[in-house]
């Protein structure tokens, strides 16, 4: 157990990665009090019955009174508005991080609107569900998940030093690189997966041949779970795609590229180069079940009659 790392700890935003922080933070003592902020009245009332902060705000400002850690967790669009008001009344030397799956776009929207005497350390869990809210978190979310830091160059190393403590106490892997490199990597890895199951789930929904009633009986065979990572909030995935626009579109142009390819195989017949791609992707598999980031449970771990 770390225990307390910081002794006021604001969560502007309360949503799957605020709410899970405040538990994970309970859990393990990080936090001396927590602050929490958000934007409707209903979540703040549910943050409240489910005692998500010690205190409960209804602006961020007052939530980052006297923080020495304030963690960004809204959708990334906000986070620049958001910035610009907290910017006057954050404490000397306090810690300024977020949550956000891009970084590029977060250095650019939030860095001007700080003072100098804060210490502003992007970061990005590697963790998330499809569901969003302040009831969807849960303090196991970070276990073995990477945390991604992205300090500026020059950043306080004893601050940063602190950030990474924290986010292993999380349970967290941590790693540092450059915005511009995580928003190329999680292009790949993360965005572009997205962007296919929200067109694929678009797709079967308009092909009127198909009816609903099919789409639903039949999903088992491969379309379920590309239904599950189209079920991810709306508002945060327009934000993604809008802020790491360059590298979407890159990695998009490459995926084309890939899939005409597999198009041509089939149309000619190429049995050898679908087998071959088929085999190297078994193998990207086997390698993410050896680094502990999936399960080898059949059917991706579900139990029968269960969700
Ligand atoms: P979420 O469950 O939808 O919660 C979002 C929170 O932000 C809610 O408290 C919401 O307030 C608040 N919010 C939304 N719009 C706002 C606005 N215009 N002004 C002020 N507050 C606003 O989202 P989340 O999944 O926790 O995601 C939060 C951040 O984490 C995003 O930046 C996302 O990129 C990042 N992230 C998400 C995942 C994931 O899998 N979900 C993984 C890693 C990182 P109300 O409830 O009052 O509307």
């Amino acid at each position: 157990m770390s225990g307390v790392l910081y002794e006021r700890v604001a969560l502007i935003g309360l949503g799957l990665i605020g709410s899970s922080l405040s538990h994970v933070m309970r859990r393990e003592k990080l936090a001396g009090r927590i602050a929490g902020y958000a934007r409707s009245a209903e979540t703040r009332a549910t943050a409240k019955r489910i005692g998500l902060a010690d205190e409960i705000h209804e602006s961020a400002v007052a939530a980052v009174k006297d923080a020495d850690l304030v963690i960004l967790a809204t959708p990334v669009g906000v986070y620049g508005k958001l910035a610009e008001e907290i910017g006057p009344h954050l404490k000397e030397g306090a810690t300024v991080t977020d949550v956000g799956s891009v970084k590029s776009a977060v250095l650019r929207d939030v860095a001007p609107h700080l003072p100098k005497h804060v210490h502003f350390i992007p970061g990005h869990p590697v963790a998330g569900t499809e569901h969003s809210g302040p009831e969807s978190g849960f303090a196991e979310l970070f276990t073995n998940k990477w945390c991604i830091l992205t300090p500026p160059p020059g950043a306080d190393a004893a601050a940063v030093a602190r950030l990474e403590k924290f986010w292993r106490a999380c349970g967290s892997n941590v790693e540092t690189m450059t915005p511009a490199h995580h928003d190329m990597v999680l292009a790949i890895t993360s965005h572009l997966p997205h962007l296919i199951a929200y067109n694929i789930v678009a797709t079967a929904a308009d092909i009127e041949d198909v009816t609903n009633s099919e789409v639903i009986k039949f999903s088992a065979g491969g379309f379920r779970d590309f239904t599950r990572i189209a079920a991810s909030d709306p508002t945060m995935w327009r934000d993604i795609f809008l802020s790491n626009k360059e590298a979407v579109l890159e990695t998009l142009g490459r995926f084309s590229e890939d899939l005409s390819v597999l198009q041509r195989a089939i149309r000619w017949g190429d049995g050898d180069t679908l087998f071959n791609l088929f085999t190297r992707s078994r193998e990207v598999r086997r390698g993410i079940i050896a680094a502990g980031q999936e399960t080898t449970a059949p059917d991706f771990g579900r139990q029968p009659g269960k969700k």
